[in-house]
């Protein structure tokens, strides 16, 4: 931690905190930081409490999470006071609880109705938030906390003479309050997201023509209304307070055990089994929760995808209709689906009818009805179910100004950038609560809203009792955030598709990945650890000092922290406490249930003449035809363990990303053939394999070498053998997280040495059974040991940020460089030592291995126009 002192003045407020917003968030800011002391000011647009419950109040109108989940936990009495009638309540119901809990703690005596929050402007000066509302008060204020809500602020319809319209025109976001008959009349209504989901049956029992305008279908699977399902009552009733805990710590807010495997891990029967239970059980999370890679995986997507669409075609009479229906350019749970009640049925009404606008467009609305590029429609009433500008809507609609004049629009003109989801960088003490970069809208919204509430209080609390005033994020703590949010999205395929969680449905809005899409509990895990770890990325001042400890808090890779995480939890012996047999067999136990890796052409195991002996090997052959060129690869493991198995799934992945042969090659291993056994079979694996280049398939004369930690010592040493015995002729050499150096001094020892996997003290049983101290030294143990490294194949160094062996990659690489070599970098931030060759496991690693399988083209192509590499070097 920094401290300095500080000079900063801190003018007394007229309320310690104002709060917009009183909706689920708002109500509950203001009970907590009541009952913490501090004086507090809401202020609502609308003239009552519910916010989301206020507003929509269409027909059909409900939650799609379980009443019993979506709702407070933080009050024990109202747990049990208030009873819901339905398993998924109705809006009127949710409003009347939200009121009733208003009400039971008089919360609106501090709530200003009808009061819209306009502009909110920093004061560098005074070091206070100054509001101003369409009331036009003005109050100052210590904090200020946007509970605006992520789906508050409606979208303008983006079509053509949406104004022209004479009859009577709705918007499911703000339906009016006395509702609405449609009996007798013929109604459009545009939009087919939940809003028009919910609402199309309803309207459907009322007007005499329904014709329903839609641009995307949606997914949905059938809600099953009606009482809680048994089970579930029974696990809420049986220990709510566990039941409430493991909520919070599940993954979307709801307590649900994930699944461990992926959908094409299991028979097709029993995964058709799972997804008929999936539409029977009626939960949106069982969409999303349908198998381990149901979101992460398109094959796998594509079976449920598939599964729903069978279900349309199945209940949708009309075959050209059901089809419309049938979402096909995106793949499942990469929008929110949606929970129906008869909702597809709804079409098989005479009076209810679809018109597909990617075939048949509006061209305008007029004064009378709609006209499409084909037809001219006429009808009374038009409802717009159109959406929201969600979650950055309604912050950016109020005018606010940070530090130094910065605008909160002007920062977030490419995109939000906060940290955690609750700050952002230049706006000291304003917090957002479900903001970009939290779990919000992929979350039971009430357990994100209750554990953003809690935080924030906790720690207005906590910095109070501390003396200081003013906290805000670093830029560092916000862009390793903003990172670690993209990292988290992108191992999934949800920002492939245009969705309102990318902002994709409202023109000219930045297109960026919104929610935070690792988890309501790793999340809370994330925001509680910054508290703990000293307020790690914040800037704290009070009077007269300020200190900062500056960082990043999620810096792995999120399935690489997923991977240390159930090592840990599956306490795995350190390799270097068991004897050499035992790490043998623990090393094979290890690789039990791992994905296969991708199909090749074609893939035999075979023997080769080693140094001493046969050597068995593997190869893999693309399924292009041949003939291709040929890379050798050794395996990794600490030259003692392993074998072709072990990297079969990465040697698959080489062989598929660079269309050329992989060569999976053995050697002796340590301790009972220590050093220089494997090298010397390396180096005649290589020779044979160049001889025999043509019988295996390959092109003679086209020959790389590649390998993986140990192995890619032995590629290296190869090299250096090759060049000094005048051949064999080696194109190139690519060396994944390579041993190059009997050295633990270097950097990356010291900060990657323990908690990754490969730690020092593995590195250290590896060497100490692999050379006597004496040979560590020599070249063929530690290849940046040569004199001479000029002359040698062009190089492709692979190194992970938090590996051990990471720092003596790069020195071999500047060495390699120095000595005038063609050598490239491929570093992969945010991965440990093992994180490439668990292909399908970590795949924030395919990114470079899709690298890595260009690198090794280019090495048989024109020199460093390997298309993958460059590809993703741009995409790092
Ligand atoms: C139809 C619908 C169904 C939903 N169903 C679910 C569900 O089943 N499960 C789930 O988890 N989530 C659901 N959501 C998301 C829902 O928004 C949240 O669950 C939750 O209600 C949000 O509460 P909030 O208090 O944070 O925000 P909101 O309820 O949106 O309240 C924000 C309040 O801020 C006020 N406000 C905004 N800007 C200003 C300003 N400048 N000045 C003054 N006041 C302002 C608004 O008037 C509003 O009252 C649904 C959303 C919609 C629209």
């Amino acid at each position: 931690m920094t401290a300095h002192s500080s000079k900063r003045d801190f003018a007394k407020p007229q309320v310690d905190v104002v709060v917009v917003g009183a909706g689920f968030s708002g109500l509950y800011l203001l009970y907590r930081l009541r009952e913490l002391g501090f004086s507090t000011a809401v202020l609502e647009a609308a003239d009552d409490v519910g916010g989301t419950w206020y507003w929509n109040r269409y027909p059909g109108a409900r939650c799609d999470i379980q009443t019993i989940d979506y709702c407070y936990s933080f009050d024990p009495e109202l747990e049990t006071e208030w009873q819901w009638s339905e398993r998924y309540a109705t809006q009127p119901e949710i409003l009347r609880y939200l009121q009733y809990v208003a009400d039971k703690h008089e919360l609106r005596r501090d709530i200003r109705f009808s009061t819209r929050v306009e502009e909110a402007v920093w004061q560098d000066d005074t070091s206070l938030w100054s509001i101003r509302t369409s009331q036009g008060d003005e109050i100052t204020s210590r904090y200020y906390v946007m509970a605006t809500g992520c789906l508050s602020m409606p979208k303008t319809p983006e079509i053509t003479g949406h104004d022209r319209f004479l009859g009577e025109v709705y918007f499911t976001s703000h339906w009016p309050h006395k509702g609405v008959d449609f009996t007798g009349k013929q109604v459009a209504i545009i939009g087919t997201g939940s809003s028009g989901v919910q609402s199309i049956p309803m309207i459907a029992e009322q007007a005499e023509e329904l014709t329903v305008f839609q641009r995307t279908p949606c997914y949905c699977i059938p809600a099953r209304n009606g009482p809680v399902p048994a089970h579930w009552l029974a696990a809420l009733e049986g220990d709510r307070g566990a039941y409430r805990e493991a909520a919070r710590q599940s993954l979307f807010g709801v307590p649900i055990e994930p699944i461990g495997v992926g959908a094409l891990q299991v028979s097709d029967e029993e995964r058709q089994a799972r997804y008929e239970g999936i539409w029977e059980a009626g939960e949106l999370l069982g969409v999303v929760g349908a198998y381990a890679d149901i979101i992460t995986n398109a094959k796998s997507n594509e079976t449920l995808g598939e599964f729903v669409r069978g279900k349309i075609r199945a209940i949708v009479n009309d075959p050209v209709t059901a089809e419309a229906l049938c979402p096909k350019d995106f793949f499942i749970g990469t929008k929110r689906p949606c929970l129906d009640t008869n909702y597809y049925a709804s079409y098989n009404l005479p009076h209810v009818r679809l018109v597909d606008l990617r075939k048949n467009p509006i061209e305008t609305i007029t004064e009378t009805g709609i006209d499409t590029t084909d037809e001219s429609f006429a009808f009374d009433a038009i409802v717009f179910a159109t959406g929201f500008d969600a979650m950055t809507g309604a912050l950016v609609g109020v005018d606010i100004t940070g530090s130094k004049g910065i605008t909160l629009r002007d920062k977030w003109a490419h995109g939000p950038e906060t940290y955690l989801g609750l700050m952002t960088a230049g706006f000291p003490n304003f917090f957002t609560v479900t903001g970009p970069g939290s779990p919000s809208v992929l979350s039971n919204m009430v357990v994100s809203i209750e554990q953003h509430v809690e935080w924030i209080c906790d720690v207005l609390d906590d910095l109070r009792r501390k003396g200081i005033e003013l906290i805000e994020p670093t830029k560092t703590a916000e862009a390793g955030w903003v990172q670690h949010v993209n990292d988290c999205a992108n191992i999934t395929l949800l920002p492939q598709t245009n969705s309102w969680y990318t902002g994709a449905n409202v023109p000219g809005k930045p297109q960026v990945f919104l929610p935070y899409i690792g988890g309501v509990g790793p999340y809370r895990k994330a925001c509680d650890e910054v508290v703990e770890r000293d307020y790690i990325g914040f800037v704290l001042e009070g009077h007269g000092r300020r200190s900062c400890t500056d960082g990043v808090i999620r810096r792995l890779q999120p399935d690489v922290s997923m991977v240390l995480d159930m090592i840990a939890e599956l306490q795995w012996p350190r390799f270097e406490t068991l004897s050499v047999d035992d790490a043998r067999v623990f090393a094979l136990e290890t690789l039990t249930g791992r994905p296969p890796g991708p199909d090749v052409g074609e893939c035999i195991d075979g023997t080769l003449p080693g140094a001493a002996g046969k050597l068995d090997y593997r190869l893999y052959r693309p399924a292009s035809p041949g003939p291709h060129p040929i890379v050798v690869y050794f395996h990794g493991g600490g030259w003692m363990l392993g074998g072709y198995d072990t990297d079969d799934p990465l040697c698959r992945d080489l062989c598929v990303q660079s269309k050329a042969i992989i060569v999976s090659v053995d050697y002796r291993h340590a301790p009972e053939a220590r050093f220089p056994a494997a090298p010397e079979d390396a180096f005649a694996a290589v020779h044979w394999i160049a001889a025999n280049a043509e019988s295996l398939g390959g092109i003679p004369g086209e020959l790389a070498v590649c390998g993986w930690s140990a192995g890619a010592n032995l590629a290296a040493v190869v090299c250096q053998m090759a060049r000094d015995a005048a051949g064999p002729a080696i194109s190139g050499q690519l060396l994944i997280t390579p041993v190059t150096d009997y050295d633990f001094t270097r950097d990356s020892y010291k900060t990657n040495g323990e908690g990754y996997f490969l730690t020092t003290a593995l590195m250290q049983w590896f060497w100490d059974h692999y050379a006597d101290p004496a040979d560590r030294l020599d070249p063929r143990a530690s290849p940046l040991r040569a004199d001479n490294l000029a002359g040698l194949p062009p190089a492709i160094i692979v190194t992970c940020e938090f590996d051990p062996l990471r720092d003596e990659g790069i020195a071999y690489l500047e060495a390699l460089k120095t000595a005038g070599v063609a050598a490239q970098h491929i570093p992969c931030r945010g991965h440990i030592h093992s994180s490439l060759s668990l292909v399908d496991m970590v795949l924030s690693g395919a990114d470079a291995r899709v690298s890595m399988g260009g690198a090794l083209r280019g090495f048989f192509e024109a020199w460093g126009q390997g298309d993958g590499l460059e590809k993703s070097a741009r995409s790092r």
